[in-house]
């Protein structure tokens, strides 16, 4: 299949899966069904009509406003199925037609709901968390069987138990990293094992690099001070999603600036 057709068609499958998502982001928390009932006005309870449901097209026919209060709708959601569908379709640039694709479009799907959630209430649930590290090892231990790849999962094993040991003892330093973000480590530490030590390194790295980065910021802004509670599951996410698409560049890079004269 020529590469364009499959980038437009993990788009469009980005922009569905992202309308999902919002559903998740504000229903999880809540503990909420996710299939019932169907999308509606959280101001005055109309149902939403299915024109008005399409991905970020019903957001702009409706120009932010509910159609029958003209209660504004958060721009997040059209943000949240666009940013959805650039993913799918960096992660479809980045791995092709392959095994791996699948996992990877659902670690996109999963890091976009829980970093919003984080960002709403601070948590990342369980019932997310939980149920992505079965996921995992579905789609990639037959990857691994199919292209005798024994070594990737060996070595995502490997480095899942080496992040889950450092943000467990960080977690331990007083307001250090909370529950979640220690119960998420392991997964993303699968992912990245998966791809190679490099990706490990570097996804880790900037996960803290982006969070302090982006918690100086606020408060040099004063948007946020020493007591603030910042969340760091949105940073440990964009960290790996750094390293799945830059792992390889960044690490000869650094490697350049050990050896400037090689
Ligand atoms: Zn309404």
């Amino acid at each position: 299949m020529p590469q364009f057709i499959l980038l437009g068609l993990v788009g469009l499958l980005g922009l569905a899966v992202g309308s999902f998502l919002n559903v998740v982001i504000h229903r999880v928390p809540r503990g909420e069904s996710l299939v019932r009932p169907g999308s509606h006005c959280p101001h005055c309870g109309n149902e939403v009509r299915n024109r008005h449901n399409i991905p970020v097209l019903g957001w702009l026919l409706l120009r932010g406003r509910c159609a029958d209060c003209q209660a504004p709708i958060s721009a997040r959601y059209p943000l949240v199925e666009a940013g959805t569908a650039a993913l799918f379709v960096a992660v479809a640039a980045r791995f092709g037609w392959s095994w791996e694709l699948p996992a990877y479009l659902y670690l996109a799907a999963v890091s976009i709901a829980l970093a919003a959630i984080d960002l709403d209430v601070l948590r990342l649930p369980d019932q997310i968390v939980r149920p992505s590290y079965a996921v995992a090892l579905v789609l990639l231990v037959p990857t691994a069987i199919f292209e005798h790849n024994g070594e990737a999962v060996l070595r995502g094993l490997l480095a899942a138990a080496a992040l889950y040991a450092f943000y467990w003892l960080l977690a331990l330093v007083p307001r250090g990293m909370g529950g979640g973000d220690v119960k998420l480590a392991p997964l993303l530490g699968f992912y990245l094992g998966w791809l190679g030590w490099g990706s490990v390194a570097v996804g880790a790295f900037a996960g803290f690099l982006l969070g302090g980065v982006v918690g100086m910021l606020l408060m040099l802004f004063k948007l946020a001070n020493r007591k603030s509670r910042i969340p760091f599951g949105p940073y440990m996410l964009a960290g790996t999603f750094l390293a799945v698409f830059a792992a390889a560049p960044v690490a000869d890079w650094y490697a350049s600036l050990l050896a400037p004269t090689a």
